[in-house]
């Protein structure tokens, strides 16, 4: 008698898919901390750093980057204190209110964080190996995973196209770009949905359901 598949019957396609997603954050961990042994960084002080270069023209509170990487405000406050010691950030009043304190990255720090970036290229040479099809069928589906642990409470709120109060979904007859933002006024395609984008403005959550369900049933329910 042959050998029974050792996967048979033992994982739904979740599963897999589940396994899978572990591994890719397995791998980002790895490689961030690849990226920070020469300064010592430890992966959370390299994804404080990255977080800080993605939002440079932004005032960035302590509170503000405890919620976008899901880290308790007492964890980030220890990971600023090493980088401001390893003069890679630096802490100052908030030009708008003088009471808060922002967070910036220092010459150092910019240096350090364009030093450290390889750790994504690993991710996206990933990501290229799909089609361009395959690629938008991924980001449909990362923005459905997000929007599903957004909604457990397990990550703060995403600024993505789907939550956006300028997104409207399935607006237009092109298949190829059947979305709309009405903020720059144009017509989106599925591989231009945004995971964050800094022009997010949350929906009221009424309308937001309403366009999240038009979203996922793909135009159906418009
Ligand atoms: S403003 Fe940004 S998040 Fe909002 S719909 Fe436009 S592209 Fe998407």
């Amino acid at each position: 008698m042959g050998k029974r598949l050792p996967i048979q019957g033992e994982k739904t396609i979740v599963g897999h898919i589940t396994v899978g997603l572990g591994k890719i954050a397995v791998a980002l961990r790895s490689q961030a901390w690849e990226g920070g042994t020469e300064r010592k960084l430890t992966p959370t002080q390299g994804q404080i750093l990255a977080f800080l270069a993605e939002r440079s023209a932004e005032s960035v509170r302590l509170n503000d980057v405890a919620g976008a990487l899901c880290l308790t405000a007492a964890t980030v406050s220890d990971a600023v204190m090493t980088l401001v010691e390893k003069q890679l950030v630096k802490k100052q009043r908030s030009e708008k209110d003088q009471r808060a304190l922002v967070l910036t990255l220092t010459a150092a720090g910019r240096r350090e964080v364009l030093e450290t970036r390889g750790w994504t290229e690993v991710i996206e040479a990933g990501v290229n190996s799909l089609t361009p099809d395959e690629q938008a069928v991924f980001l449909r589906g990362l923005t459905k995973v997000i929007h599903s642990l957004q909604a457990q409470g397990v990550i703060s709120v995403a600024r993505m196209c789907a939550g956006c109060t300028y997104f409207q979904p399935y607006v237009h007859t092109d298949t190829a770009k059947p979305h709309h933002c009405g903020l720059v006024n144009k017509p989106l395609g599925e591989g231009q949905l945004r995971l964050d984008c800094p022009d997010f403005v949350p929906g009221g959550e009424m309308e937001l359901q309403r366009r999240w369900d038009v979203f996922v049933s793909g135009g159906e329910g418009r």
